[in-house]
């Protein structure tokens, strides 16, 4: 597990504004600091443009038409020079390094290692992983695979980083080969706004388009840290804003990306200037959410400032809803909720106003509850109050966390599509897909645990960080006969394997990719549903790599020879050939190779957006739900898991967390200073944390408790280092995401 010392944390004032020039300079430290300056500066020159690579972090969008020539923020260059860097793991590399001796280093000293240059293969006893050819990886592969008594004893997991190409051909290799168990990193962030939103409106994609969000009048922005995650949101916000619309955070956390941003291409935020973003701050109670939207929605009904045409015209469930809320007392919605019954109304009072051009935008800080389902659909239920979507300036904004996770899931990459989907595989490729549902994150991880599931496989990603209950997921992993990861870089999950375990080192997204002797390109979509190609323009890292969709061609060849009839080593050679049967199988993807050409590529269909309601009732649902809210026992805090400013995802590119005023060091804990002085700990004192969980404990020891400006009872620290915390059965209803927002907790000092 990785090291539990101390790296010399330095506390200062958490910053009220986000960006400025600070975050140019940081950029370019990164990028000169690892890529150097000719393969740094083309890198940065073609990021997020027309024509050139997309930014492999988060989803999103880049602008339609102007795109500025620094179309990217300081994260963006994070990951980019993460990706370019001219340091190279090899196969003298992991000689000198043991497995163990490497698991004993953190996730950051991982990151800065360099990039992966060689197949390599950890055979069972061996300490130090070894070079393998191709041909022998794809060999043990297919021995190993088709050596399981049954398909469904195998895993295909997928990072939102997997291009649309790779994900189609993984998809259909893992059902060919017999198996639906396709778990996905969206199972640990946005399935709970796709199973609400899908229920309530009929599609699980946002409905709005950036024009929307900077035209609308009143945007809220829940669970969300945009100023980290999503930092040229800021952009699009301050338009708003400049264009009048009032902003409304709600976040237990007072984050800078929500109060502040300072443009860095402006001479007004060069200068240290910052456009105040939102007007409102809510701080709400950790997972009160729910409460403070059924009190915006119950000031609307009570105030008359309903949309009644568009409710009879189409909605469905309007008067049960209406009756329950009328029926929720506003002290108990101030409790749960944390918020006054003033501000709530004031709030409210905001999004009637004008034409209720609302957006909302959210992301983990809703997704990741045991009520997060119900909590979304308040959100559906507040604009169906409003008529707020399928019209300009209005509608919902999931906010992807990873650059291509909407677009996996489109090619297929879920453990549960509908028939539809199947029957068009089937159709087109001439074989009968396994129709039982597959495994989710949570379901694969016991099944491995339980010897069920025996060879896991993972496009991209780092499984053992990014997944909830570190230590059981890593013995999970052990069990297993073998493990492959396909990735650019070295990260924990190559180092607790099964009794085999493989890396396979791919082509990165900045890289031109040559595979079959021609110039390729893969495509996205981003969080606003913009399909668009991305072209690799940089020298490859080593000539040995292969490409993703090429691996997954290849890894298919060998275990299906003789008994598969797709063109699998075509298709690798040539993605145009993919593209074709997409063309023919995803809805609203034909033409695909022409129209993605275009510069920008296009837009897919909206059907809640253009207020055609795919629905069960054929109408956009209200969901009448209990209120509710996690109730903590006596001494504990609920803790939400997060990202710093120098990490995404579980990339870790530094130790500094500046916008919360930590430098150098992850092992941190943010507590109210009241939470902090009833139990006796001082700023900065070290201490543990418990975890409770139907009787069960987990430990993370050795933090350091960092007084914070946070709601009693809420405390707040890093993933993946406390996912060791979060328990894998403590999962969201009906969406089963894990519950990393919200964990019981117990904090005392360290003896
Ligand atoms: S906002 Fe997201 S996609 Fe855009 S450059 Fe930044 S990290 Fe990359």
């Amino acid at each position: 597990m990785p090291p539990e010392a101390f790296t010399d944390l330095v506390v200062s004032a958490p910053k009220s504004a986000a960006a400025g020039l600070t975050a140019v300079a940081i950029s370019m430290k990164h990028v000169m600091g690892n890529a150097g300056l000719m393969r740094g500066t083309s890198a940065m020159l073609k990021l997020n443009q027309k024509g050139g690579f997309d930014c492999p972090s988060c989803a999103w969008p880049d602008p339609d038409d102007h795109r500025s020539q620094f179309e990217f923020c300081e994260n963006g260059a994070k990951a980019i020079a993460s990706e370019t860097t001219l340091k190279r793991v090899t196969p003298a590399f992991f000689a000198e390094h043991s497995v163990a001796e490497l698991a004993g280093k953190t996730d950051f000293w991982m990151d800065q290692a360099g990039r992966l240059t060689h197949p390599m293969v950890l055979r069972e006893g061996d300490t130090h992983y070894s070079e393998i050819s191709w041909d022998e990886a794809f060999e043990l592969i297919a021995k190993e695979l088709n050596g399981l008594a049954s398909p469904d004893e195998a895993v295909f997991y997928t990072s939102g980083r997997a291009s649309n190409e790779a994900a189609f051909l993984y998809q259909l290799f893992a059902r060919q080969y017999g198996t639906n168990n396709l778990p996905d990193c969206s199972n640990m962030c946005h399935e709970s706004s796709g199973a609400a939103m899908m229920a309530s409106v009929g599609v699980g994609k946002g409905t709005v388009t950036l024009q929307d969000l900077e035209t609308a009048e009143t945007i809220l922005i829940f669970g969300q840290n945009p100023g980290t995650n999503h930092p040229r949101m800021l952009t699009s916000l301050q338009a708003a804003v400049e264009g009048g619309a009032v902003i409304v955070g709600v976040n237990p956390m007072k984050e800078a990306g929500l109060t502040g941003f300072m443009h860095p291409q402006q001479m007004m935020g060069m200068l240290g200037m910052a456009t105040p973003l939102a007007e409102e701050f809510l701080q709400v109670r950790q997972n009160g959410d729910q409460a403070l939207l059924k009190g915006l929605a119950k000031v609307l009904v009570e105030d008359g400032t309903i949309d009644e045409g568009f409710i009879r015209e189409h909605t469905a469930g309007f008067e049960v809803y209406r009756e329950h809320l009328l029926s929720l007392e506003w002290a108990e919605l101030e409790r749960v909720s944390g918020i006054e019954r003033e501000r709530i109304e004031r709030v409210a009072r905001q999004c009637a106003s004008g034409e209720r051009k609302v957006v909302t935008c959210w992301a983990m800080g809703l997704t990741q509850h045991k009520n997060a389902v119900a909590t979304i659909q308040e959100v559906v239920n507040l604009h169906l109050l409003l008529g707020a979507i399928g019209r300009p300036g209005a509608g919902l904004c999931p906010v992807r966390g990873h650059s291509n996770v909407q677009g996996d899931r489109t090619m297929g990459v879920f453990e549960k599509m509908p028939g539809w989907f199947h029957d068009a595989i089937d159709r087109e490729f001439g074989f009968e897909s396994p129709r039982k549902h597959g495994w989710d994150t949570v379901a694969a991880i016991e099944a491995m645990h339980e010897g069920r599931g025996k060879v896991f496989y993972a496009l991209g990603g780092n499984f053992l960080q990014a997944t909830p209950d570190t230590e059981y997921t890593a013995e999970a992993l052990r069990r297993c006969r073998l493990t492959v990861h396909l990735a650019t870089k070295l990260n924990r999950s190559h180092l607790v394997t099964g009794k085999v375990g493989l890396i396979l080192p791919c082509l990165g997204r900045s890289e031109k990719d040559r595979t079959g002797g021609k110039e390729q390109f893969v495509t996205v979509e981003n969080s606003m549903s913009v399909v668009h190609q991305s072209v690799g323009h940089l020298a490859a890292a080593s000539d040995t790599l292969l490409s993703e969709p090429m691996i997954i061609a290849r890894t298919a060849n060998a275990v299906l020879k003789g008994r598969s009839s797709v063109p699998w080593l075509a298709m690798g050679a040539d993605y145009d050939l993919i593209r074709e049967r997409i063309a023919r199988v995803v809805p609203a993807f034909e033409d695909f190779n022409e129209r993605v050409r275009k510069p920008g590529g296009f837009y897919l269909p909206n059907s809640a957006r253009e207020l055609a309601w795919t629905t069960e009732s054929g109408r956009a649902n209200f969901a009448t739900h209990a209120l509710s809210c996690l109730e903590l026992e006596e001494g504990e805090l609920l803790l939400q898991t997060l990202r710093s400013h120098d990490q995404f995802n579980t990339t870790v590119y530094g130790l500094d967390d500046r916008y919360r005023g930590i430098s150098n060091e992850r092992r941190v804990v943010f507590m109210n200073p009241q939470d902090m002085k009833a139990r006796g700990i001082g700023p900065m004192e070290e201490v543990n944390l418990t975890s409770h969980f139907e009787g069960e404990k987990r430990h993370a020891r050795h933090y350091l408790a960092v007084p914070y400006d946070l709601p009693r009872g809420a405390c707040a620290g890093y993933f993946p280092e406390l996912n060791v915390l979060v328990p894998l059965r403590s999962f969201a209803d009906v969406s089963l995401t894990p519950t990393s927002k919200s964990v019981r907790v117990t904090i005392e000092l360290a003896s």
